[in-house]
């Protein structure tokens, strides 16, 4: 492991990651990778997940597609240094913000969508000019196999490095010095990587997990709602990190919304579930029992079969459901929704803080007031309101957690800066050393008036034009002063001059 590490960091070291044409050339040739191994991609995933070709494609492929073709675009200009504010001190001089690799990174990834949540990090990894050693989640083996086969064929071998295994081989991974460690999973092991971080003082991004609300409100199109969160709720069978975990909504509204999501999970999935392509399964027999267990004691308003064989738990509601139960203690993680009864806006906003900080918030209203009153009440990672899962799709959005749901965020241009360093330089010239007599010592109280003008006053245009004006004015007024005899014997002189030339009156 150390030595895997040691390859790649002296790959980084050749310093063949940095140049834009590098860069640039690498994130074609991962895009390639996908395009002509889409069948080998999308076959690791329906292994992993027992989802269809189509639902794979537009979970995953689509993501990773978009993303490259974005640091495709916007590279150039994301690469290129900033020119940054001066003040008096530094008006000649050249200042500016460069963005520079960090180095080696190490991105983890967990197996909910196990080619976007490895590559979408690598994607700005290698946009930023880094090295980076790629541990995909060992739970999607297929996926975690085919990248291992895949990404050595079509990127530089020895500054992307796959390296599969479970949590023995994190762990050994994890003693290794990196200048970045990018994790996706849960919060626990998110502690773990960033113990092993600190060792080091390595950063890190945690892309965790938690248990996302949703506050429906009276006053809102009903069927639409429990259509888009139906959607969010049971699309990959749960298994999504800011699906929306449970529902906060008053008693009053409770039924129909069991029964409207009722009504979209049969139009979604049809009659039987079980043969629909677009369901999916529980990723392992271990999953599969924990989510069981949340079912104990709680009242289903439909749903609730499951079959042990197949890893199948049916789109599931539950209602009424009390707070101090295991399935309200615990990110689901599964096809199940919970309702918790709130008396209004408020107490749903009351429920929401005395928790952890989720992920994502989502809020069904027509009255735009509240829905802005659960945001400012609130703290989340982020936020949809009325619908769920998509504020993930923008790259313009930073996506990432707060609290024990994350730190640190990527997508676009977030991902670019996550994984630069934002590098401010000051190229001064050797000239002008009479202006810094000013800092250099003994003080007196005038260096310290000079400093306090030169420093405390920020330039711009406006005020620069005015100073120089001002400057002149001065400079003029001296010049006067200082040759006054020299100037009034010249003018003198002038009007002699001119008066002698001029013809006599008489
Ligand atoms: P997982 O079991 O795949 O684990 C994630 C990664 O951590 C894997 O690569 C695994 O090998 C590694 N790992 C596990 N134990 C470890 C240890 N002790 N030391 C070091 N590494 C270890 O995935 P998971 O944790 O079951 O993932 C589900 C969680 O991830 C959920 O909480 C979900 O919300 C969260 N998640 C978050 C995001 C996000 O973007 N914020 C995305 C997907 C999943």
């Amino acid at each position: 492991m150390e030595r895997e590490v040691q390859r790649v960091r002296r790959a980084f070291e050749s310093g063949r990651s940095r140049p834009l044409r590098f860069r640039l050339q690498q994130l074609e040739a991962l895009r390639r990778m996908v395009l002509e191994r889409e069948k080998d991609i999308l076959a690791a995933i329906t292994a992993d997940l027992c989802k269809s070709e189509l639902n794979a494609y537009s979970h995953e492929v689509i993501t990773i597609l978009g993303e490259i073709d974005l640091m495709l675009e916007k590279l150039p200009e994301w690469v290129t240094a900033r020119p940054a504010k001066k003040n008096l001190l530094t008006m000649l001089d050249e200042v500016y913000v460069q963005p520079e690799p960090l180095g080696v990174v190490l991105i983890i990834g967990a197996w909910n969508y196990p080619l976007v949540l490895t590559i979408h990090p690598l994607i700005g990894a290698i946009a930023a000019g880094n090295a980076g050693i790629i541990k995909p989640s060992e739970v999607s083996e297929h996926t975690a196999k085919i990248l291992a086969k895949l990404l050595p064929q079509y990127l530089d071998q020895d500054l992307y490095v796959v390296i599969n295994g479970g949590v023995e081989e994190a762990t050994e991974l994890l003693k290794q010095r990196f200048d970045h460690i990018f994790y996706t999973g849960s919060t626990a092991v998110g502690k773990i990587v960033m113990e092993a971080a600190a060792k080091h003082l390595t950063p890190v991004t945690l892309e965790l997990g938690g248990k996302s609300p949703c506050y429906i409100d009276r006053d809102c199109d009903l069927d639409i709602a429990c259509r888009r969160i139906a959607w969010g709720k049971y699309m990959n069978c749960g298994q999504t990190c800011i699906a929306p975990d449970y529902v906060l909504c008053e008693p009053s509204v409770q039924n129909q919304i069991v029964q409207k999501i009722k009504e979209s999970v049969k139009a979604f999935y049809g009659e039987n579930i079980k043969e629909s392509p677009d369901y999916e399964r529980i990723i392992s027999l271990h999953h599969f029992k924990r989510i069981l267990s949340l079912l104990e004691g709680q009242q289903i308003a439909f749903g609730g079969e499951t079959d042990e064989a197949s890893r199948y738990v049916a789109p599931t509601v539950l209602t009424d459901v009390d707070p101090e139960t295991k399935v309200m203690q615990e990110e689901i993680f599964g096809p199940i929704l919970p309702i918790v009864p709130v008396k209004d806006a408020d107490e749903a906003i009351k429920f929401i803080n005395e928790r952890e900080k989720p992920l994502a918030l989502y809020v069904f209203s027509h009255n735009n007031k509240l829905i802005k009153r659960m945001i400012d009440g609130t703290s989340s990672g982020g936020v949809t309101a009325n619908d769920v899962i998509m504020h993930f799709t923008l790259s313009s959005l930073p996506f990432g957690g707060v609290g024990s749901s994350g730190m640190g965020v990527y997508h676009g241009k977030y991902s670019f800066d996550t994984f630069s360093h934002q590098r401010p330089c000051l190229l001064k010239s050797l000239k002008g050393e009479s202006a810094n007599n000013l800092r250099y010592p003994p003080n007196s109280q005038s260096k310290v008036d000079w400093a306090k003008f030169f420093l405390l006053k920020r330039c711009n245009k406006g005020k620069l034009s005015l100073l120089l004006l001002t400057f002149l004015g001065i400079l003029v007024a001296v010049l006067v002063k200082k040759y006054q005899a020299v100037l009034r014997r010249k003018a003198l002189l002038i009007f002699l001059a001119i008066h002698r030339r001029l013809p006599s009156k008489r």
